[in-house]
């Protein structure tokens, strides 16, 4: 009878058990398109661009979702589409249009979703379309439904508009510039997804927005000098405040004329006292540090660069052409540094000081150096294919020191040599980060006298090899003096653009939830 009884318990629990044991993993998307693209560059961006990766592949990208990997175990993974460019100009409207379908249709045939992961940059630029991440996501939105969780990451340099925060649950960035926390942010965004939903804790309740109306170029905000160092240390002790699930400070793009262009500051948690103080908390402090902000390194017009750079006894002296830097968006084919550099009576006899230029795209002149062969006289036209609007196409007349083919950007590189000056020419734009970058052509960085690289703050490896460093503030789709950039659209009043302007109102403003 007791046995009977025992075994009647049993079979009436055996199926909550079963139930209990294969409750099914939650479904989670991933989807999302990564580009800074510069509105005030002629440049375009196409499709090919962004190297989208399919389905599986997608894995690839993220170390922290390896088939091992504890965060792999926890759902069941639909990765539609993940694309990333280097930053450029605009993307044209069919290569946006065609990426979002696809990633249309592939969301449309996994549904229903419990999660997606939205993974994007944050500063695309559509031709003739505003907002285009709010664009995407609601799109995305009309496909898998208001219910379902979005967790968004994004670069610090992203725009966060009201309808991106609106259609996100979970939202945060980069704490640090350069990125080196560029994974883990990404890995938290998953992380705080798969943690909300399996604790069945859902979409946090509150989320808190401040627009601090700033806009600073990359190169004023390093994370690495103050007054971005300490700005930034407070986002990890605010987010770790029980009640608060993440917070987050945008610089925002600076070279995009948009009304969402500008500084937030967004917390969210389920704690609305606590959300929307730490918000307040961390906007004020980017307000009161805001006239603190300095360049990266000491700057100077072109002329000022150069003079100081012949007359130092420093050598190599390193000065960034950053108006034109192609890793910020520039097309980086304006030749206007070019030519004032080979105009000036210093580097016009073969023995001046050694400059090395790196670099500027000339597909007909690569011709001409091949058929030329090295060692021999060429003469062509360079640069200006794209953004002609400071100076022409630069005549470059010397000898061909060394050509090479096969590096995936450039495609082929050679270098002539125009009195003292070696100008490295592309086939296609190239950045130039690295020394094997200049040694696989046969130039030498570290003995060089004067090195012009079309880059913001030195890579680490061309910071660790100069011997002095001067930032030119030189005209281009990302001149680094955002004063003079023809704003039209952008909020105003905005700091630094509006000296004059009264303390903005930082009061949090709470974002309706997704499904509300
Ligand atoms: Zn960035």
């Amino acid at each position: 009878m007791k046995s009977s009884y025992l075994s009647l318990i049993l079979l009436l629990l055996l199926p909550v058990l079963t139930f209990a044991q294969t409750k099914p993993l939650p479904r989670i998307a991933i989807a999302g398109l990564a580009i800074e693209s510069s509105t005030f560059s002629p440049a375009l961006t196409d499709e090919a661009a962004f190297h989208a990766k399919y389905a599986v592949d997608v894995f690839s990208t993220y170390p922290f979702m390896a088939a091992d990997s504890p965060l792999r175990k926890k759902a069941s993974w639909f990765p539609t589409i993940v694309g990333k460019s280097l930053p450029g100009g605009a993307v044209t409207r069919a290569a946006y249009e065609s990426l979002v379908n696809q990633t249309l249709d592939s969301l449309k045939k996994h549904l229903p979703y419990d999660g997606l992961y939205f993974d994007i940059h944050g500063a695309m630029s559509v031709v003739g379309l505003d907002d285009p991440e709010g664009d995407f996501i609601v799109r995305i939105r009309k496909v898998i439904g208001n219910k379902t969780m979005i967790s968004t990451s994004m670069d610090l340099h992203g725009n966060v508009s009201w309808r991106l925060a609106q259609n996100s649950d979970l939202i945060t960035c980069y704490r640090m510039a350069p990125h080196e926390d560029a994974m883990q942010t990404k890995q938290r965004a998953v992380q705080n997804l798969i943690d909300r939903i399996e604790s069945g804790k859902g979409k946090p309740a509150y989320k808190a927005y401040i627009a601090v109306p700033i806009l600073l170029p990359g190169e004023k905000t390093s994370t690495r000098i103050e007054p971005g160092k300490s700005l930034y240390k407070q986002v990890a002790p605010a987010a770790l405040q029980s009640g608060i699930t993440d917070a987050a400070i945008w610089i925002g793009y600076a070279w995009a004329d948009e009304p969402r262009n500008h500084a937030v500051v967004m917390v969210t948690g389920d704690d609305k006292q606590k959300v929307t103080h730490t918000a307040e908390q961390l906007a004020q402090s980017f307000w009161d540090v805001r006239n603190q902000f300095e360049f990266v390194a000491p700057t100077g017009t072109l002329t000022e660069c150069l003079d100081k750079a012949i007359a130092s006894p420093k050598h190599p002296f390193y000065i960034s052409d950053s108006g034109d830097n192609p890793t910020a968006g520039g097309a980086g084919d304006a030749t206007w540094t070019l030519t004032q550099i080979l105009a000036r009576p210093e580097f016009k006899a073969a023995n001046g000081p050694s400059l090395l230029y790196a670099s500027i795209p000339a597909p007909e002149l690569i011709k001409s150096a091949i058929a030329a062969g090295v060692g021999n006289h060429v003469e062509g036209y360079a640069g200006a294919a794209v953004d002609n609007r400071f100076a022409p196409p630069v005549k470059l007349s010397g000898t061909v020191e060394s050509i090479v083919s096969g590096d995936k950007d450039a495609e082929v590189e050679a270098v002539i040599k125009v009195g003292s000056a070696y100008v490295i020419i592309t086939q296609k734009r190239k950045p130039y980060h690295k020394e094997i970058d200049f040694t696989r052509l046969g130039l030498n960085p570290r003995t060089a006298d004067i090195v012009v690289v079309k880059i913001g703050y030195l890579e680490p490896e061309l910071y660790a090899m100069r011997a002095d460093w001067l930032l030119a503030i030189t005209p281009g789709g990302v001149d680094q003096n955002i004063e003079r950039l023809p704003y039209h659209r952008i909020q105003r009043p905005m700091f630094p653009l509006d000296k004059d302007m009264k303390d903005p109102d930082l009061k949090a403003k709470l974002v309706p939830l997704s499904d509300k």
